[in-house]
């Protein structure tokens, strides 16, 4: 009898190790972001804890980096797995081209665009137009953000380069700081909008937020074909009381060319079908749409990610 227990008792242990054996192999991803005041870094957190509750073993690391650019040379250098880059910085990247000054990084790939990035000029009440940044204090975005690119862009449609105004490199919050303190005149934050950091801004300052006009957005998108326009709705913030049209961008995740085509494919097919679930974590995730995914795209596709959407139509 006890015999008998004893082997019913191994043979339970054996089972059990088989079958936490095979779903137990574990994957983190080093996920790579934007500042902590920005909304990769609130997003992207978001997300991947929805992930992780819906694919077996899935862990991830999301770090907080300079955004766009850097997370761009990050996944070049191998240090983290995937990154939340706009579509615009990753189609330089690929091109070698703008900020990029000749160096071509092609070693990553599209998983899915998820969000309009919207590019808002956040200036003091009695500036205008973007023409009144001409000869002020101007925080461009962070260091290896895709904000930087927007900023030059958007001033160099306006006539002004980087050497009309004095130059700042400052994270969202930090750019929000220096407004407050008057060290700055004005910044740039392309991000989801409306953006905490401006929010809580306008909460306690009075701020205008720079229009793109029609004229000036025909001539950028003519230039760079990446931005649409984009009407940023009244009441996003304190005090901002009629619509003010910009352009937009788009956030994009990106991963690794190695990354296994099962995971990849089982990571895409999870955003999208966990979309409520996204959205009760963070509102962007009301935008999160195949159809959209894949527009604006112009780097390669992960072969998983574009196995899904193949199969629900959205690609070829
Ligand atoms: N799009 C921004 C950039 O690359 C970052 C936005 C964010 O952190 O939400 O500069």
């Amino acid at each position: 009898m006890k015999r008998t227990l004893a082997l019913l008792l191994a043979a339970l242990l054996l089972v059990t190790f088989a079958l936490t054996g095979c779903s137990a192999q574990k994957t983190n991803l080093k996920l790579a972001t934007g500042s902590a005041t920005g909304t990769y870094y609130a997003y992207g957190a978001a997300f991947t804890q929805v992930l992780s509750a819906n694919i077996q073993g899935l862990t991830f690391d999301v770090q907080s980096t300079g955004a766009s650019k850097a997370n761009i040379y990050n996944l070049a250098d191998g240090e983290v797995d995937m990154g939340i880059v706009q579509n615009d910085v990753a189609d330089y990247a690929y091109r070698g081209v703008d900020l990029f000054d000749g160096e071509q990084i092609t070693d990553f790939v599209a998983i899915a665009g998820m969000y309009a990035e919207v590019c808002q000029v956040v200036g003091t009440p009695n500036m205008t137009s973007i023409a009144d940044l001409k000869g002020k204090r101007v925080s461009v975005g962070d260091i290896g953000s895709g904000t930087e690119f927007n900023a030059k862009q958007i001033l160099s449609a306006y006539g002004i380069s980087f050497d009309d105004i004095t130059v700042h490199n400052l994270s969202f919050g930090d750019s929000a700081t220096a407004f407050k303190d008057g060290k700055i005149d004005a910044f740039f934050c392309t991000a989801g909008a409306p953006t905490t950091a401006i929010v809580e801004l306008a909460t306690t300052n009075a701020l205008n937020i720079l229009a793109v006009d029609d004229e000036h957005a025909a001539k950028l998108i003519a230039d760079y074909p990446f931005y649409t326009q984009f009407a940023i709705p009244r009441g996003s913030y304190k005090g901002v009381d009629a619509d003010v049209m910009t352009v937009a961008v788009k956030a994009t995740l990106v991963c690794k060319k190695s990354l296994s085509d099962d995971l990849v494919y089982k990571i895409t097919k999870a955003l999208f079908e966990k979309k409520a679930d996204i959205t009760t974590a963070h509102p962007k995730g009301a935008e999160l749409d195949a159809a959209y995914a894949v527009a604006g795209i112009s780097i390669d596709f992960h072969p998983g990610a574009a196995k899904y959407f193949k199969e629900v139509g959205a690609m070829k």
